[in-house]
């Protein structure tokens, strides 16, 4: 790569991609064969001459909202370029191994305060002359979810800890990844339903629900992160795809 890089194309599915100042682009800078050893990362100032974005209509995490950004023979110099050339594909992997347990976290966090307030509200609420919380039918999910909860957070946990020591955190990364916002969508889903009807109402329950569950979808779906831990264990040779 000389002087300057010219990108052409839609990237879709971007958070924030009409409140961001700059934006990390990984293009096609080798052949087609090169495959992940030919793509590049760019920083791109998101006011660069024939740059523009939309916005999507998105289920969850509306703040942060999602959309698309088209390059129109954007021209970006050399001295943006991350790292080495035809390496940003490598590169970005080994930062998702580090986001993934942050996302896991992150998912986590939401799922123990559904269950803290849900806790304090089976207490508070009396139906057939009993607090919720003396049926066993209320509290023994409650209680399953508050067990796996904390199981999930010491593996994403784990991860972070063998990330600190240098050693391989690919197989926790994906576990944190998968298990966290599945988790957390299910644990939420339970606190919502001991809220009745109430829990329907536009309010925390639901748009947690709503914004969790976007994280098992970005940044790598359950299947592909199965498939990293499938290959982490048996080799990638035994696990083509
Ligand atoms: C809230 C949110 C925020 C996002 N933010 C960003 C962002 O900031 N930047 C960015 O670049 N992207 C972002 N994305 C996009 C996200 O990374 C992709 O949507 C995600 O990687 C899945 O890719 P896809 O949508 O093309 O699904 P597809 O690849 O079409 O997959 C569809 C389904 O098929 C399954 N599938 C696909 N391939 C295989 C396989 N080989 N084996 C088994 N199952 C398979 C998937 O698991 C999935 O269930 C975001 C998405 C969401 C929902």
């Amino acid at each position: 790569m000389t002087g300057s890089s010219v990108i052409n194309g839609e990237k879709t599915s971007i958070s924030a991609a009409d409140q961001a100042d700059i934006t990390v682009v990984f293009g096609r800078t080798g052949t087609p064969e090169s495959a992940a050893h030919g793509v590049t990362a760019l920083l791109v100032p998101m006011d660069a001459p024939g740059l523009t974005t939309n916005r999507f209509d998105c289920h969850g995490q509306r703040a942060i909202g999602r959309g698309s950004i088209f390059f129109e023979n954007v021209r970006v110099p050399v001295n943006h370029r991350l790292g080495e050339e035809n390496k940003g594909f490598v590169q970005v992997m080994h930062g998702f191994d580090f986001s993934r347990s942050l996302i896991g976290l992150q998912c986590l966090a939401v799922a123990r305060v559904a269950l803290e307030e849900t806790w304090e509200y089976i207490t508070q609420r009396q139906a057939f002359g009993q607090p919720l919380s003396a049926f066993q039918g209320v509290t023994h999910p409650l209680a399953q979810f508050d067990t796996e909860v904390e199981g999930a957070r010491l593996v994403c946990l784990q991860g972070l800890w063998l990330k600190d020591k240098g050693l391989p955190h690919s197989a926790e990364a994906g576990m944190a990844k998968w298990w966290g916002p599945k988790l957390a969508y299910d644990v939420i889903h339970q606190c919502l339903l001991c809220f009745g009807h109430g829990g329907y109402d536009r309010g925390p329950m639901e748009q947690r629900l709503r914004d969790v569950l976007g994280f098992q979808i970005g940044d790598g779906t359950a299947q592909i992160m199965k498939t990293i831990i499938a290959r982490t264990r048996a080799g990638r040779k035994f696990v083509p795809a």
